[in-house]
């Protein structure tokens, strides 16, 4: 039995008049993993931003555990967003505290979790992503790879349902995109609900349990990887595939 853990229902969203998600309606069962993958200006960053309700939706509902966020106060969001990791292309990490204090400070300022108990959580968190040695040194000291796999300890720390990553490894040279995928690939193997916008085809074909392929605007097609990379539908996605690959 799957359970869905984020239901979309007629999703529209609309920046003046320029309706860039027109109608969408999915789902995402507990413990899945969706790669979204699509051209640019497709609407992927603003639909994953739909799921945590950084963007409120035009019209339609984004249900999150049956609960939808559409209309929530402030306060209400603010508890399901804790329940959402989101890691971006950029990693914003705080430039003026160390590694270990970037993990630690959301769970002690919004959770109000002790300190000991936060350090210890912080501390497998990095050794879980290969950085227990990195702990006391700052952002600046740290290779893009590394500042993004801190990224993702520090989505982890505050103990989410589901992982939302936005292209977490487009603006990394390419010999650091490996060790932050391997990260990735070992959260998906750990039974972690996540929904991957990428362009890593290799990781979409082997970690996604399905694709959503997304270009103007729509989900155009949604499949198992073998399915879409051997036989895309769409004539979107089969024109998308031929140009990368
Ligand atoms: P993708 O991530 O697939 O490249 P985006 O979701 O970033 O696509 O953008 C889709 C469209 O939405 C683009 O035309 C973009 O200009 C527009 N858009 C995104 N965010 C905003 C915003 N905050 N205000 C106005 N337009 C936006
Ligand atoms: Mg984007």
């Amino acid at each position: 039995m799957s359970t869905k853990i984020i239901e979309i229902k007629n999703l529209q969203k609309k920046f003046k008049d320029n309706v860039v998600l027109k109608n969408i309606t999915e789902h995402v069962d507990k413990g899945q993993v969706i790669c979204v993958i699509g051209p640019s200006g497709a609407g992927k960053s603003t639909f994953l931003r739909c799921l945590n309700a950084l963007e409120q939706p035009s019209s339609g509902q984004v249900l999150f555990e049956g609960q939808n966020l559409v209309g929530l106060n402030d306060k209400k969001l603010d508890q399901i967003r804790q329940r959402l990791g989101m890691v971006f292309q950029g990693f914003n990490l705080f430039p003026n505290m160390t590694v270990l204090k970037n993990i630690m400070i959301a769970p002690i300022k919004v959770k109000g979790t002790s300190k000991g108990a936060t350090k210890q959580t912080a501390m497998k968190l990095l050794d879980q992503v290969g950085l227990a040695n990195k702990a006391d040194q700052y952002p600046d000291q740290l290779s893009g790879g590394q500042k993004q796999r801190v990224a993702i300890a520090r989505a982890l720390a505050m103990n989410p349902e589901v992982m939302l990553f936005d292209e977490p490894t487009s603006a990394l040279d390419p010999e650091m995109v490996e060790e932050v995928l391997k990260v990735m690939r070992d959260l998906a193997e750990s039974g972690m609900t996540m929904v991957v916008v990428t362009h890593e085809m290799g990781f979409a074909k082997e970690v996604a349990d399905q694709i959503w392929f997304m270009a103007d605007g729509y989900i155009q097609e949604t499949a198992q990887p073998d399915e879409f990379f051997a036989h895309p539908t769409s004539p979107r996605a089969q024109e998308f595939l031929k140009k990368i690959l």
